[in-house]
């Protein structure tokens, strides 16, 4: 086999391979959402954070709404949502979100949030009342709320999910080691109890990792087997993609072989669900994730 210099191969290691090739946005369902979200004055995650799955997502008529506004107190190296002060609580934010929910028409919404560290709530409060009201709204929407680090806030943590969400998330990111470089602001152990004290509530559990940061494969492993420990239900693992050339660089591009491996190694090691490919993010194919998987 023909060996390549190590710089050399360090670069063919980071050339976008072709399976993160994407669709194009386009399509009726795709101007509907789009229109949607401008009209209500909306933001999406889908938007903030560069998503390479717009085309296909927004394309099936569906999208992850980002509340509490676009601008985030934490500036962690790999997200694109923009970093500052947050503007105060928009009030109405949960009634808008609750209407563009309805129109969408879906069966199952994931919403998100940044993270609003200068408040005591943490957000929470909006929180509520968004769940709250796509509940009473569309009673038979399922929802998913990818919720931030509370910081160890319990209570905050316990309004946040208490609005009747079948699927509560919180994402690790990444692993244990890479926790500095990545999201500085966070600590891995109180993202993991986060997740254990979701449990206690009887939600369904969910977290999500991005790997090309440079973390190994047994780091993967560890995070698996930590986060299958504090009670986590299904895991997602996806590709992670430098949103610009600010943000972390990609360390490497994973193969589509090893994302089949990690999902295989997941079940394996207690999750109910695992969604791992190149292009998969945590509100991927989310509608898959709100029931338990039958044997
Ligand atoms: S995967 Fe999630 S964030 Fe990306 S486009 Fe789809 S719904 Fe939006």
């Amino acid at each position: 086999m023909l060996e390549l210099p190590i710089v050399e191969a360090k670069e063919e290691r980071r050339k976008k391979p072709e399976w993160l090739r994407v669709k194009l946005p386009i399509g009726p369902q795709f101007k509907k959402v789009r229109s949607l979200v401008d009209e209500y004055n909306l933001h999406t995650i889908c938007q903030s954070g560069s998503c390479p799955n717009m085309g296909e997502c927004w394309g099936a008529g569906t999208a992850t709404f980002m509340i509490l506004g676009n601008t985030c107190t934490r500036s962690c190296s790999f997200c694109a949502v923009k970093t500052g002060r947050p503007p105060e609580y928009d009030e109405d934010e949960p009634r808008r979100v609750a209407e563009a929910i309805a129109l969408m028409g879906v069966k199952h919404a994931v919403i998100t949030s940044v993270n609003r560290d200068e408040r005591q709530d943490r957000g929470s409060e909006i929180w509520y009342q968004t769940v709250k009201l796509v509940k009473e709204q569309t009673p038979h929407v399922t929802i998913e709320t990818l919720i931030p680090d509370v910081r160890a806030t319990w209570e905050a943590l316990e309004r946040m999910i208490s609005a009747g969400q079948e699927v509560v998330s919180h994402n690790m990111e990444t692993v244990e080691e890479l926790y500095r470089k990545v999201r500085p602001q966070a600590r891995y152990a109180r993202s993991l109890e986060q997740i254990q004290r979701t449990k206690t509530y009887g939600k369904r559990t969910k977290s999500g990792i991005m790997v090309g940061l440079g973390e190994t494969i047994d780091q993967v492993y560890k995070t698996m087997d930590d986060l299958v420990a504090h009670g986590c239900d299904v895991l997602t693992i996806g590709q992670y993609l430098q949103p610009t050339k600010m943000h972390l660089d990609v360390a490497e591009y994973i193969h589509p072989d090893v994302f089949k491996m990690y999902e295989e190694i997941g079940l394996q090691k207690g999750f109910d669900m695992v969604e791992s490919g190149p292009l998969v993010r945590s509100s991927y194919h989310a509608e898959k994730h709100v029931f338990p998987s039958t044997p």
